[in-house]
C-alpha cells in the first residue's frame, strides 16, 4: 500500500493561496465561542508582503482570528471601517441618522 499523502491545507492571503502542512482551524469561533462545522480565518490586516509569506507560510497565521461565517462578515466590516480615510468617514457620519451615530459612538468608547 502506498504511503498516505500528507493533507494539504490552503489559506488565502491577499491574492495568494498559501499551503500549510496542517489545518490551523479548530472549528471554534473566537467571537461567539460556538463550535461549528465551518470556520474561516480572518486577517485583521495584511502585514506581510507576498514574498515574505511565500518564504514563510506560517506568517499567514499572524494577525488572524478564527471565526464562524457570521462573525467573519462583521469582522470584515470593522476592518473596512477602521481603514477608511478621515475625510470619507466624515462624509459617512454627516449622512447618518442620530441612532446610528450613537451606535458608532458606543463602539468607539468600547475600543478605548
Ligand atoms: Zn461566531
Amino acid at each position: 500500500m502506498p504511503p498516505k499523502a500528507k493533507p494539504k491545507y490552503y489559506i488565502k492571503y491577499k491574492n495568494l493561496k498559501i499551503r500549510l502542512p496542517y489545518d490551523p482551524c479548530s472549528g471554534f469561533c473566537i467571537i461567539c465561542r460556538r463550535k461549528t462545522r465551518s470556520t474561516n480565518l480572518f486577517h485583521w490586516f495584511f502585514k506581510y508582503s507576498n514574498n515574505d509569506v511565500k518564504s514563510n507560510p506560517f506568517l499567514v497565521l499572524k494577525n488572524t482570528i478564527e471565526v464562524c461565517r457570521h462573525h467573519y462578515h462583521i469582522a470584515e466590516s470593522i476592518r473596512h471601517i477602521s481603514t477608511i480615510k478621515s475625510d470619507m468617514l466624515r462624509k459617512y457620519l454627516k449622512s447618518m441618522d442620530t441612532q446610528t451615530k450613537n451606535n458608532i459612538d458606543k463602539l468607539l468608547r468600547l475600543a478605548q
